[in-house]
């Protein structure tokens, strides 16, 4: 049985019956776009016809091909878990108005285009800092990043979404166990959990959190941790052990400590 996904959701879809100029009636369907959108898939046999008869190189090979790739990005993102608010939320739109706002974006900028090597040394980033300042459109950013560029599976969710998670794993009617939902979150090739530290902290709060970071710790996989505490007080929340784990391997560490930006909008 396939495991539904407990943090990746699927586009909406909707078939229709519709026209194809070569093939006249047929089952055509229209697929949610990132941006909110809908968009009409080519015609199913148009598709195949241009993957697998037409000759590579050719114009209908290279447009099938395409396609089938902007259908892929568009799957990664919409699962990726990055929110409508955020969605338009890149690098490019981040306004950087002080030299610590340059910093932590041209680090986070260096984290996603050199991806590939921080994720084959399991290297963390650490967005840590007070509240309102961007930490979120920056991982947003990053997410959004290796999705397009690295065509990675990047996932931005919060410490609160998956303690929730777990907790409704324990339902006997939940269709899923804890073990499915570590094993999910342990799988993305990035993992961004936003707020930690929000949470009263629990017992059972941060055993859930030191349960996720360390089965990809012991996997290699880099996580993003986004909080508004600083280093020190995250270190106190989750436990310096977890922090030290969070931080070998060459961490990068962005300290957000300017005046929140969402005051002065
Ligand atoms: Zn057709």
């Amino acid at each position: 049985m396939a495991q539904r996904s407990n943090f990746r959701r699927q586009p909406e879809q909707r078939t229709f019956a519709g026209e194809c100029p070569v093939h006249g009636v047929v089952d055509r369907s229209e697929v949610e776009q990132f941006d909110g959108s809908m968009l009409t898939r080519p015609c199913k046999q148009c598709q195949f016809h241009g993957l697998r008869v037409s000759p590579q190189g050719s114009e209908e090979h290279s447009q099938a091909l395409a396609n089938l790739q902007a259908e892929s990005v568009n799957s990664a993102l919409i699962g990726s878990g990055i929110t409508p608010r955020f969605a338009g939320s890149t690098f490019a739109t981040y306004r950087a108005t002080t030299p610590s706002m340059t910093l932590a974006l041209e680090t986070c900028q260096g984290y996603a285009d050199n991806f590939g090597e921080h994720f084959q040394a399991g290297r963390n980033l650490l967005l840590c800092g007070n509240v309102g300042n961007g930490k979120t459109h920056l991982a947003s950013s990053i997410v959004q990043h290796v999705i397009r560029q690295h065509r990675a599976v990047a996932v931005i969710t919060t410490a609160a979404e998956i303690i929730r998670v777990f907790k409704r794993s324990m339902d006997r009617n939940a269709g899923y166990t804890e073990g499915d939902v570590i094993n999910e979150l342990a799988s993305f090739d990035l993992l961004v959990i936003d707020e930690v530290g929000a949470q009263a902290g629990t017992h059972y709060e941060l055993s859930v959190l030191h349960e996720v970071l360390d089965r990809r710790y012991n996997l290699i996989r880099p996580t993003v941790v986004v909080s508004n505490m600083n280093a020190k007080g995250l270190g106190q929340y989750i436990g310096e052990r977890a922090l030290d784990r969070l931080r070998e391997n060459k961490a990068l560490l962005v300290g957000f400590t300017w005046e929140s930006e969402r005051g002065r909008a």
